[in-house]
């Protein structure tokens, strides 16, 4: 190497030092690949206590077990996630009936979820409840719902250091706003007394302006009808997605929704029962605090996934716990069916003629009445446990009386059934078109 090679290589060298914290000069100040990043949300909806797959589903989908060990392995591919659920985990199956929800919130708090909002079931048995639900579960998330007028709650204070309208989740320096919005249906408002629901789209703009400029990402979980989502995302301005839940919609491809600030923002909701986990990405610009829809995907919980042995204990344990609060063995085969039992509004659903046979049979009555839309579960052909016959009519229990749905009697009039089948056929009288009664 002669005295030009080494001047060479020294001036070479110093190019490349200079070039280097060129380099990293630049990369500090402008919104270079690393400033960019990956965010994914996974989200469920309306588990309603489904710890086990539920029976009727014909592809078997669901087990939070095997929900559980999916999560694990898409966070892998995922370093930047949160976990949602928007609502409805609680009041579904006989599980309810042990802690009116604690179970629940304790398994979402193993498999890692970061917040869940308030749904009408949920809230089905009242703010006392639910609030006690909350605060004796001890589990590390927030629960939400921001759209709840309190003036007439006397404990007000307490239950709203318990739920919060929004949370911030901070995850490797991002922030991600998340606003609560619970169901505001008129035929749940009496369940939820004294404290009233209001307006869900009111109170995302109220929040939302509020928030947006504290956030780097700001979501909407919203457990209301998708059409109304479907407008809050349209209305709302400043968020980047509506995560939803209450229609049991099935969303494989988001729905994107012009939003008023000017950007499509998507609209998703995985069906029900823990039988699919949704997966929407962003790439979020901190620089210029932009966020930007990457794509949305929908896993279904398939029964060729491993249980997690953590979740299969805890859901062992709560079998456990029903078993005794029930007093018998709930696994008991007490009939069978040679057909599958549904409960679609037709005259030949087998399960609502069941039903209705049912209760007019025990009742000795001339007539009998049942809310299809409140029954729970379909049934396959095939052995019907105990816990089968519970879960087919799972709801409301009074954690007081110790007594579960009540049947009516009365001497009904021509008038009367007049009215109701008037109700039941002329959905466009009354917003009741999907309630579906059945009659028999
Ligand atoms: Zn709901």
């Amino acid at each position: 190497m002669n005295i030009n090679s080494i001047i060479l290589f020294f001036v070479l060298f110093q190019f490349n030092l200079v070039f280097a914290n060129n380099f990293q000069d630049k990369s500090e100040t402008s919104a270079l690949p690393d400033q960019v990043v990956d965010l994914t949300i996974f989200h469920t909806n309306d588990i309603h206590s489904h710890m086990h797959a539920p029976k009727s589903d014909e592809f078997h989908l669901g087990g939070l077990a095997r929900l559980s060990t999916l999560l694990k392995s898409l966070r892998e591919q995922s370093p930047l996630a949160i976990t949602l659920d928007a609502g409805d985990w609680s009041e579904g199956t006989w599980y309810y009936n042990i802690d009116a929800g604690q179970n629940m919130l304790r398994i979402l708090n193993q498999i890692g979820y970061d917040t869940v909002v308030v749904g009408n079931h949920d809230y089905l048995s009242g703010p006392d409840l639910l609030l006690g639900t909350v605060k004796n579960a001890r589990v590390n998330f927030k629960v939400l719902a921001a759209n709840l007028d309190f003036a007439n709650y006397t404990n007000a204070g307490e239950f709203q250091q318990s739920i919060l309208p929004y949370v911030i989740l901070e995850k490797q320096g991002i922030k991600i706003g998340v606003i609560g919005l619970t169901q505001n249906g008129y035929e749940y408002a009496g369940y939820f007394k004294p404290v009233v629901v209001t307006s869900p789209l009111k109170e995302a703009i109220k929040q939302a302006r509020a928030l947006r400029s504290k956030v780097d990402v700001l979501i909407l979980l919203s457990h209301n009808h998708f059409i109304l989502n479907e407008q809050i995302a349209r209305l709302t301005p400043g968020i980047d997605a509506v995560i939803s839940g209450h229609t049991h919609k099935k969303i494989s491809k988001a729905v994107m929704v012009w939003n008023i600030s000017g950007k499509k923002v998507p609209v998703v909701e995985t069906e029900a029962w823990g039988k699919f986990i949704g997966e929407l990405h962003f790439k979020v610009d901190l620089q210029n605090k932009k966020v930007a829809y990457e794509s949305y995907q929908l896993h279904p919980v398939v029964p060729t996934l491993k249980e997690d042995p953590v979740i299969s204990q805890m859901i062992a344990e709560e079998d456990q716990k029903l078993k005794q609060l029930a007093g018998m063995d709930t696994s008991q085969i007490i009939g069978w069916s040679e057909i599958p039992l549904g409960s679609h509004d037709s005259r030949e659903a087998g399960l609502c003629d069941l039903l209705v046979k049912s209760l007019q049979k025990t009742t000795q009555s001339e007539a009998a009445i049942e809310l299809v839309s409140l029954t729970g579960v379909d049934l396959p052909a095939g052995p019907i446990t105990v816990m089968d016959a519970h879960n087919v009519m799972p709801h409301l229990y009074n954690f007081e009386t110790k007594k579960e749905w009540t049947i009516k009697l009365w001497k009904a009039s021509g008038r009367d059934l007049g009215l109701i089948t008037k109700i039941a056929y002329l959905p466009n009288i009354l917003p009741l078109k999907e309630t579906g009664f059945f009659l028999f």
